[in-house]
């Protein structure tokens, strides 16, 4: 994956693909659900999470009381030492993030802690979601760090201005 690249063409697409999800929070195409699967199914045949790892190289994960419980304990830690060796916790959302970047866990590439890692990152990036549209200021945020993402919402525009008619929902 070569991230240099990834970094030109998401500054490039942005504009154009926010305003597609922008238009998405007030007007859903027919068969939405069914049409994000579809292309989400595509982009993962091409997209390989361990040669990238941009998440982990260039965002942090928030983690909740029980990931911090369940990895500390994973690293024979308390939870207090945890925290206070790696994370700090945010003002404005009281949310415990990663104090540096890359995250300490992502180790060749790959992430040490795979099998307790917190549920964010478990979850990252999000496509499963239901209702997608819902996440729509999330996907915005991440075509600037997924790859996936990236490919996923493009392939989307395109599938639904090509082949769907949008209805109003208001
Ligand atoms: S989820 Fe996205 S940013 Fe993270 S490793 Fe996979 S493709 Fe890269
Ligand atoms: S905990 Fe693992 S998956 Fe999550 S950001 Fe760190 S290295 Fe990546």
């Amino acid at each position: 994956m070569d991230l240099q690249q990834f970094k030109i063409r998401s500054s490039r697409k942005k504009g154009k693909l926010s305003a597609f999800l922008k238009k998405l929070d007030d007007i859903v195409p027919d068969d939405f659900p069914a049409l994000v699967a579809e292309v989400d199914q595509s982009v993962w045949k091409e997209v390989d999470c361990t040669a990238c790892a941009n998440c982990c190289k260039a965002m942090t994960p928030t983690f909740t009381k029980k990931d911090i419980v369940r990895i500390s304990a994973h690293l024979g830690m308390t939870p207090k030492e945890f925290a206070q060796k790696w994370l700090h916790k945010e003002k404005d959302t009281g949310d415990w993030v990663n104090t540096t970047q890359p995250c300490q866990f992502l180790v060749d590439n790959k992430c040490s802690i795979y099998e307790v890692r917190p549920v964010d990152c478990a979850e990252f990036p999000h496509h499963n979601k239901k209702p997608f549209d819902d996440y729509n200021d999330t996907f915005t945020q991440n075509l600037s760090y997924c790859p996936a993402t990236l490919m996923l919402v493009q392939r989307l525009k395109k599938r639904v201005e090509k082949e769907y008619e949008w209805e109003t929902t208001a």
